[in-house]
Parts: structure tokens; C-alpha cells; sequence
């Protein structure tokens, strides 16, 4: 399945490794490759098995796990080893989680501090990433055995609203199960791609995206513009779901039985059996009218017109969120092109009705709901594999990138909504004699001083040979590969010094801290624009003064008194100007010692010439 590829330089044979998406979800996980013969997205499965694999991990005593549909079964009988949600506790502290903490039946330490939670089985501790991380190494473990190839590559998605602290613990969990993450998308981007959204670079679309899983619910309003996909709005519920329906269905035949809710609570088996049946009548009631079932001598029934009226609370609670969200895009419902459907609970034919009703126009559920996420995610990791060349571009740096240099002010070197991979060099060189080092300070953001910008990253060239100020060529080049990181390498060319460092440029930035530092640019941007003046000017003035020295040093002699008088003079004013911000200034100071000192240099300059010229014939 995998590709072989031979390197013509070597000969050899290279296998080129499968990349696979992985929907790392709240409730069920799965993994989905590019089929490499129909080119379609398929989920992996073994046969007559589901490609679902339930986000559930069991500790046994022995301390040994397992992952998936075995450790769901101990989720009613062992509920202190059997671990689920833990994508809820990603890049958590436990103050975050405080208020939901009944939720969890298993123990999730209580230190009441900002540290990341983590969760106590027996006397071992778990962070949220190691219990991703088992369950990404089950995926893996299983996409190898379908695939019988290594899997090492993966692209993952998470909810489009994850912060950077919740994207990086998710890479992490990867990192950890033995997975290169390449790229870390959105779950709304990637059921967009399911459905080809967005390939079509001449596109220009606003999608809603509707999820609603097992025990969340989410809706984004995405824009794509030439194949960029941009968030503009989430909302939501984090804890309503199909759960919520199986519930609402258990509360109903407990009315019927006139079994008490402390009855049932007290029956653990009783009240699986029953969750258990109530999620059975759901489904059936996605495609019938009635559902009967006996459960110790009862029987339970529920109509489909029952169901619906239980559940419409919930769906419109969804509904209103899908306003928020809408509201919140600052878009009108009818320029919302494409209504795309996700998660499970969406075959729900009430909630498809309900969804379609208020965007105004049919929705996109072709596709099985349950692995479209995944899906998407084998499009995306088809598209890094190179497989797909033409939509290799499918991420925009936030902000511009590039480095301190004279005075404090920012060089740019990529700039903002650059689309990446990409990559810029330019050259610099040094402002001293004999400088062998040079400092590399890298930042982001759209001011014009670096000081108000944010720092990402700082190193020193070192090593660069003693050189006259202004020889040395020491080229910085940025690369941004296509998973975000930014790799700068200083190299100095004379020499062949080289330093590199890696960089990975939005960490740590949410959406709203990237929109501050665009509009501060923006409001700044006058202000701005007189700083760098004046520092320029500074810089210059600094440089002059420097010759200036440099020259009287070295040809003193040569010049009269006054011609020294004069000079020291108009060397004076200009310091004196430097420190005050008047650019104006600085620069009639510049021009005045430059008036003095050019005669003089001038005439130094022909009796350096006609010296050379003696004793040599033409
Ligand atoms: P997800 O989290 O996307 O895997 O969604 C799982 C949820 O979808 C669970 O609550 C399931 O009970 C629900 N679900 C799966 N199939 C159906 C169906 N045919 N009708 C209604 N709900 C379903």
C-alpha cells in the first residue's frame, strides 16, 4: 500500500510512508488514509468491525490497559479505572475543570491550582496527554495491522475553539504514541474538505459546520477563500449531546415502569441495561415510527413522535447557538453558502429537520457523520504528502515575521497572511570592526518597533571572522515548513558560520490576541511610521559620528586647526541632537558635518590618488 520511489542520485529504493488523518474525538476515535487506488477517503476498519474505536481507556490491576470497545465495558462496573472524556481535560487546569468535575466518575486530582490536571488510577498518575496518547498508540497499532505498513505520520484534528496549550497537548499525545504530527487541523475544516470544500482554489464560501456527537455539540461558521479556511465563529455546548438523548429516553420509561430514578441509581446493571436500550430505540427511531423492547418483564416503548418531543428542548438549545454563532460572524443566515453535518447524533431526523429549517436550505449529510472529521483529516494528509500538489497552500501565517535589527526596528521577512510552506533570506552585515557575533532576535507581529512586538526567539551567530564593519555577509533565512514551525538559520557567508533554531511561531497566540496586534498596527500605525523615521535618523547619525572618528583618528595631521575646531563642533551638535527625538534635527545636524568634512575628505582623497600615481609610468 505504501509508495515505492526510487533516488535517482543513490539508486536506492525509498518507501514513501503513508500519512493517515486521525479523528481524535471526546467520544470515539478513528483513522482514515487516501485510498491509494479510487483516491478516495476511506476509514480504516477490520472487517465486520466498526471503524469507530471508543476514546476509553481501562487500567486492569496488573496496571496493564486496553483501549477501546473492551475498556468501554467497564465503564459501569470499574468507573475508578476506566478513563473516558479525557479530551475534555486537554491543556486543563483543574481550576478550568472545577465546576464539571461530577461529570467525571473516575478521579481527577484536586490540587486547586492553574497546573494541568491529571488524573490518579490506583497510586499512578495520568496527564490528559498520556491517556491521549494510549489511545492514539491503539490507532496506530491498528492502522498498521489493516495497512501492514509502520504508520508514523499523522494529521490530527481538534474542536475548532482548542487554544494554543490545547493543540500543543494534543501534538504531544502524538509525539508520545510515536507519531510525527504534521499538521494539527480543525474539525470543521476537516468535514469541509470531506465534502471537497475548499480544492477549488477560486473558491469563495461561508460553511456552517453542525456537530453534534455523543456528548458535545459544536457549530463553526468557516470562510474559505482560495483554498484558506477561516474560523469566524464558534459556539456551542460542551456537555449536550446524543447522551443526552439516550437520558431523556431512560426518563421517559422510568415514567412508564414507575421505576424511581434512586431505584435505578442504587442498580448499576439495571440502569447500563436501560442506557443501553434507550440508545437502541434512539437509532432504530432515526429510520422507523415505533420501538419495543422487554427489559426484565417491562416493556419499554417509545414512539417516534415521543422521541421527538422529549428531545426538541435540546435541539432547540442547538438552534440557538447556531444563532449566537451566525450573530457572532457578523454575517446574515442567507450568506451562509453550505450546511455541512457531523457526529452521530445528527442522523437524528428531528435535528437534521431542525437544522435545515433555520439555515434555509437543505444540509450536506451524504457522507457518514462519524468519520467525515476523519475523513477530511486523510484529504489534508494527502494534500502534505505531496499527493495532491495543487493544494499544498492551505494555512496563512497570522503575522508577519522578522527580525530586530539597528535602532530596535523590525525587519520583516515574511509577511502576514504569507501562505505556508514558505520561506525568505535576506542579508546583513556587521556595524563594528572586528564583530564576531551577531545577535538574531526574532518577532512577530506588525509594529514597526520591535519593542512592541512579541519576542519568539533569540540567538547569537558567533564565530563570524574578524572582519572591517560592513564586510561580513551573514544571510538569516526563515522557513515556515507546512506543520508551522519556523526554522531561522544565520549563516555568514565569507566564513560559512552557521547557527539555526526553531521557532513554532503561534504558540501561545489565541485568535483574539492575533486580532489585538492587528489592530494596534493599524491604530499605531502613523505613530509607527515617525518612530522608525527617528530611529533611522538615530542610526544614521550614529554611523556618521563613527566615520567621523574613525577618519579624524587616522588623518588628523592632514587638516588644519580650524578644519578641527569646526569638525568637533558640528560633532558635538549632532550628539546633542541624537538625544533629542527630533528627526528634523538630526538630520540638518548630519548635513552640517558633512558640509565641514567634505572639503577636507575631498582633497585627502586626490593626495591619497596623486601619491599612488608617483613614480609610476603611463
Ligand atoms: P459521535 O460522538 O460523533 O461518535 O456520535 C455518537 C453519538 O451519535 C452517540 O450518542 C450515538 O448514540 C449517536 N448515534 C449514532 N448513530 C445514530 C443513529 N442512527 N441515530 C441517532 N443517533 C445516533
Amino acid at each position: 500500500m505504501a509508495k515505492i520511489g526510487i533516488n535517482i542520485a543513490t539508486g536506492s529504493l525509498q518507501k514513501e510512508e503513508m500519512i493517515v488523518g486521525i479523528d481524535l474525538g471526546t467520544t470515539n476515535s478513528l483513522v482514515a488514509i487516501i485510498h491509494p487506488e479510487s483516491k478516495q477517503p476511506i476509514a480504516l476498519k477490520e472487517h465486520n468491525s466498526s471503524s469507530l474505536v471508543p476514546s476509553v481507556v481501562h487500567f486492569d490491576e496488573m496496571g496493564g490497559l486496553t483501549v477501546g470497545e473492551e475498556a468501554r465495558k467497564f465503564l459501569i462496573t470499574e468507573p475508578q479505572n476506566t478513563i473516558f472524556s479525557a479530551k475534555r481535560l486537554m491543556g486543563k487546569s483543574y481550576n478550568d475543570v472545577k465546576q464539571n468535575a461530577s461529570f467525571f466518575t473516575y478521579k481527577v486530582i484536586d490540587d486547586d491550582t492553574e497546573s494541568l490536571v491529571k488524573v490518579q488510577v490506583g497510586d499512578k498518575f495520568y496527564s490528559p496527554i498520556d491517556l491521549s496518547s494510549f489511545i492514539l498508540k491503539e490507532l496506530k497499532a491498528r492502522a498498521e495491522h489493516i495497512l501492514k505498513t509502520p504508520v508514523t505520520k499523522a494529521v490530527i484534528t481538534v474542536p475548532a475553539y482548542f487554544n494554543d496549550a490545547q493543540r500543543q497537548a494534543t501534538r504531544d499525545a502524538g509525539k508520545l504514541a510515536g507519531l510525527d504530527v504534521l499538521r494539527i487541523i480543525n474539525e470543521p475544516t476537516a468535514a469541509s474538505l470531506a465534502y471537497g470544500l475548499g480544492l477549488n482554489k477560486d473558491e469563495q464560501k461561508t460553511i456552517a459546520v453542525y456537530d453534534l456527537g455523543g456528548g458535545t455539540f459544536d457549530i463553526s461558521i468557516l470562510q474559505i477563500t482560495n483554498g484558506i479556511f477561516e474560523v469566524l465563529s464558534t459556539n456551542g455546548d460542551t456537555y449536550l449531546g446524543g447522551d443526552d438523548f439516550d437520558r431523556a429516553i431512560v426518563k421517559h420509561w422510568l415514567q412508564q415502569t414507575g421505576l424511581s430514578e434512586e431505584e435505578m441509581s442504587g442498580n448499576k446493571e439495571l440502569s447500563q441495561a436501560l442506557r443501553l436500550k434507550a440508545e437502541e430505540a434512539k437509532k432504530h427511531l432515526s429510520s422507523n415510527n415505533t420501538f419495543e423492547a422487554k427489559l426484565n418483564g417491562d416493556l419499554l416503548r417509545i414512539t417516534k413522535a415521543e422521541f421527538n418531543e422529549l428531545i426538541a428542548p435540546l435541539i432547540s438549545k442547538t438552534i440557538d447557538s447556531c444563532r449566537n454563532a451566525v450573530k457572532d460572524a457578523g454575517i446574515e443566515i442567507s450568506a451562509i453558502d453550505t450546511v455541512v453535518m457531523v457526529g452521530g447524533s445528527t442522523r437524528v431526523p428531528a435535528v437534521k429537520e431542525a437544522v435545515s429549517s433555520f439555515f434555509g436550505k437543505p444540509v450536506h449529510d451524504e457522507v457518514n457523520p462519524d468519520e467525515v472529521v476523519a475523513l477530511g483529516a486523510a484529504v489534508q494528509a494527502d494534500i502534505l504528502a505531496g499527493n495532491n500538489k495543487e493544494f499544498l497552500l492551505l494555512d496563512i501565517t497570522p503575522l508577519s515575521l522578522g527580525i530586530e535589527t539597528m535602532g530596535g526596528l523590525m525587519d520583516v521577512l515574511i509577511p502576514r497572511n504569507s501562505k505556508i510552506p514558505t520561506k525568505a533570506g535576506r542579508q546583513y552585515t556587521t556595524s563594528k570592526d572586528g564583530q564576531s557575533g551577531m545577535r538574531i532576535s526574532v518577532f512577530q507581529g506588525e509594529r514597526d518597533l520591535v519593542q512592541d512586538n512579541r519576542k519568539l526567539a533569540e540567538f547569537n551567530l558567533t564565530g563570524i571572522p574578524a572582519m572591517p564593519a560592513g564586510l561580513p555577509k551573514v544571510e538569516v533565512s526563515f522557513l515556515i515548513n507546512a506543520d508551522g514551525i519556523l526554522v531561522v538559520t544565520a549563516r555568514e557567508l565569507r566564513s560559512g558560520v552557521e547557527q539555526k533554531i526553531e521557532v513554532k511561531p503561534q504558540y501561545g497566540l489565541s485568535d483574539e490576541d492575533v486580532e489585538k496586534m492587528l489592530l494596534d498596527s493599524i491604530t499605531h500605525a502613523k505613530d509607527d511610521i515617525a518612530k522608525r523615521a527617528l530611529v533611522e535618523a538615530k542610526t544614521e547619525g550614529e554611523q556618521l559620528l563613527e566615520t567621523t572618528e574613525k577618519f579624524l583618528t587616522k588623518n588628523a595631521q592632514q587638516l588644519t586647526q580650524e578644519e578641527l575646531v569646526q569638525t568637533a563642533e558640528a560633532m558635538q551638535a549632532l550628539q546633542l541632537a541624537l538625544t533629542m527625538e527630533d528627526k528634523d534635527l538630526i538630520h540638518k545636524k548630519m548635513e552640517e558635518l558633512n558640509d565641514i568634512s567634505r572639503p577636507y575628505a575631498e582633497r585627502l582623497m586626490d593626495m591619497a590618488v596623486s601619491q599612488a600615481m608617483k613614480g609610476k609610468t603611463i
